[in-house]
């Protein structure tokens, strides 16, 4: 690593050297085959006292660590010891301050804080994080609790549960989870129809059963949660089912189911809360819509089901839905999935409609009544068209609101911590590193203004987080090239910028899109959705053919993306794709063939394979 030679440069390494020193009781920079070092960590090691090193010998920009500790301390030998926040210098001057006393007294100058790091939720951010910071050797704590929706479901976590006749604290679901198994269950559907095309006989009448698949999923939950409690207790972090808030910078209030309180310090937070579904505050939504949080552990089938809502959930759900044989309806305020390549999100949303989906295009609902109770019921809906004020009416057993997501922010004290967050949508705001506004208080996942909302992000944050704050690493969290996928029933993957994006950023001229329809080997024999997968590219002209934008719409789009995805990380290039040899007969290898420019106009149909 070369030596930094400018001051944003010199200020972060600063930054992340006052980091691990405030971070840590002792803190020991060394080289691992220096004897003067091995001595100090031997000390100590018979001291019992838990020591952070950093081996400035067995990382890439030691040299810098070396040159700025110099600058901080007026020292450049190793080894360079600190012990809470002081520094105490070289090999020579611990052991005298062993041999005076010294030393002990600054042991015991400790802010005696209970944890040195406590993580506010325990989902997909929280427990990664928290892992990662135990596994460093700290003592960490993640307090997790799921506020039950208005129709009481807690959604699996933090209920006392059955599994191998064993009763445990079931401690998280990741709802990505029971959402790909439905959707898997819908893909079944699909390939059973397919199946008698390819010679399979089966005489009787294919039906789905709701209930079995809502226990089969379930269990599969309650598997993966005992393997979570597993991991936490094998890595040591202390799990706490309850809620946490604020009531001092360092000092939080947990309460339990039962409302019994306890408080807890540490020297360090992170805030990793994600977010809950947002109602639409008309009469009768709370009382009897139910949302993501109840869908996958409904108790019944939802029959003829109204969806609201246009995005990732409202399309994923609704999709599987009607792959289940359902009636579904979903209202769309204005466009399908904001934020993605609008053709993608059309050519998705057509694939849908001609396979039963109804779009009810341009409402929002205003009130929801109930007609009759029941499991399902019947409810009456009232919508307004958002663009001649008309009103319609339509009977629905089920209504899914899925317009969006709150984040929990709100009820945690963050006013206590002195945490800002965005008053527009209570998001909060970090630098780069997952640090808020108050040094000592981090934010991960969902919770986050401006980044993306997915599982591995936040996984990849809380990770990289704990590996900076304790482990010395300089590793931040990338948010750019994220790829994605969104499973409706014929899954869109994407990774990089969406074509009107780019269009936006570079200028049309700037860019040269390719793109094919297709169709894969495994549709053609039952003859269905000839042509109607797509495969889109989007190259900067200025950065010699770079490919900022991929799209895919077909099968197994999350396994084809992520190949893609690390490619472009790595910086591919549309010769880079060409020059590449596929795999046959695939769908992904259309992306090595991509030679119709969408300025040409020409011919994208594929006509065999
Ligand atoms: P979460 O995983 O939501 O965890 C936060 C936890 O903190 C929760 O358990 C919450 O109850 C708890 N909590 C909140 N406040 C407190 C408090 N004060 N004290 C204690 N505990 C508290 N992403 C994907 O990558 N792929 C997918 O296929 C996918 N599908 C999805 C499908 C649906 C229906 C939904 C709703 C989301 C989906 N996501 C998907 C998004 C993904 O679930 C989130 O991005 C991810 O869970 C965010 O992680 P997180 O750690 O920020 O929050
Ligand atoms: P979202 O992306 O915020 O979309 C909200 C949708 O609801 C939009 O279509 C919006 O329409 C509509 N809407 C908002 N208010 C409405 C109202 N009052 N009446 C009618 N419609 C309204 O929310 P989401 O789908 O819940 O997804 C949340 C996040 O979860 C996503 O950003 C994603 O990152 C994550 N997620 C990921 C996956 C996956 O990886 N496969 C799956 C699900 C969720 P407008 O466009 O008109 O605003």
């Amino acid at each position: 690593m070369p030596p930094i030679d400018n001051d944003t440069g010199k200020n972060e390494l600063k930054c992340r050297i006052q980091q691990l020193i405030d971070s840590n009781q002792v803190m020991v920079f060394s080289k691992s085959y220096c004897p003067f070092c091995i001595k100090v960590k031997d000390l100590f090691k018979e001291l019992q006292v838990d020591c952070n090193v950093v081996e400035l010998d067995l990382i890439e920009d030691g040299t810098n660590y070396q040159e700025m500790l110099l600058e901080m301390t007026g020292q450049k030998t190793v080894p360079n010891v600190f012990i809470n926040k002081t520094h105490v210098g070289g090999c020579d001057n611990t052991m005298k301050a062993h041999k005076d006393g010294s030393l002990q007294q600054l042991l015991s100058n400790n802010e005696a804080y209970d944890y040195d790091l406590i993580v506010i939720g325990g989902g997909s951010g929280g427990l990664a994080c928290s892992k990662e910071a135990a596994a460093l050797g700290k003592k960490a704590m993640v307090l997790d609790y799921v506020v039950p929706t208005p129709k009481g479901t807690t959604w699996g976590k933090s209920l006392m549960c059955l599994f191998w006749g064993r009763m445990f604290f079931v401690i998280f679901l990741n709802i990505c989870i029971p959402k790909k198994l439905m959707h898997q269950t819908a893909v079944l559907g699909t390939a059973m129809q397919d199946a008698r095309k390819f010679g399979w006989e089966f005489d009787e009448t294919v039906k789905h059963n709701w209930e079995t698949m809502k226990t089969a999923v379930n269990n599969y939950i309650g598997s993966l949660n005992w393997g979570y409690r597993v991991a936490l207790r094998d890595k040591n972090v202390n799990y706490v089912n309850a809620y946490a808030e604020f009531i001092e910078p360092h000092k939080i209030k947990a309460t339990n189911k039962r409302g019994k309180e306890t408080f807890y310090t540490a020297a360090k937070f992170v805030l990793a809360t994600g977010e809950r579904p947002r109602y639409l505050g008309i009469p009768g939504d709370k009382e009897y819509c139910i949302t993501s949080d109840d869908l996958f552990s409904l108790p019944h089938c939802p029959g003829k089901t109204l969806v609201i809502g246009a995005s990732y959930v409202a399309l994923e759900c609704g999709g599987f839905l009607a792959g289940l044989g359902l009636d579904v309806t979903i209202m769309v305020r204005s466009i399908l999935l904001r934020g993605f390549d609008q053709d993608m999100a059309n050519r998705a949303g057509e694939h849908m409609e001609e396979h039963g989906v109804k779009f009810l295009r341009k409402y929002v609902p205003v009130k929801i009544e109930e007609l009759e109770a029941g499991t399902p019921g019947k409810l009456k809906v009232t919508a307004k068209s958002t663009e001649t004020d008309e009103l319609i009416e339509g009977e629905y057993n089920t209504v899914l609101i899925a317009v969006g997501r709150d984040a929990c922010t709100d009820k945690v004290g963050l006013d206590k911590a002195g945490v800002k967050v965005n008053p527009k949508n209570g998001k909060i705001s970090v630098n780069d590193e997952e640090q808020t506004n108050v040094p000592h208080i981090y934010a991960i996942g969902d919770i986050l203004d401006g980044k993306w909302e997915l599982t591995p992000v936040a996984i990849q944050a809380g990770k990289l987080l704990a590996r900076r704050l304790y482990g010395g690493s300089t590793l931040k969290c990338d948010y750019v090239n994220v790829p994605t996928t969104v499973f409706t029933p014929l899954e869109y993957g994407s990774c990089g910028l969406s074509e009107d994006r780019a269009t936006e950023l570079y200028g049309q001229d700037n860019l040269e899109v390719f793109h094919s329809l297709f169709w894969p080997l495994e549709f053609t024999v039952p003859g269905r959705d000839n042509n109607k997968c797509y495969a889109k590219i989007i190259c900067n002209k200025l950065d010699n053919d770079r490919v900022i934008g991929f799209h895919y719409l077909g099968p197994n789009a999350g396994e084809v993306t992520q190949g893609f995805g690390v490619a472009m990380k790595c910086g591919a290039t549309k010769e880079q794709l060409d020059s590449t040899i596929g795999i046959h007969p695939t769908c992904a290898e259309i992306f090595t063939t991509l030679d119709v420019t969408k300025s040409s106009g020409g011919d994208i149909t594929q006509s065999g394979c």
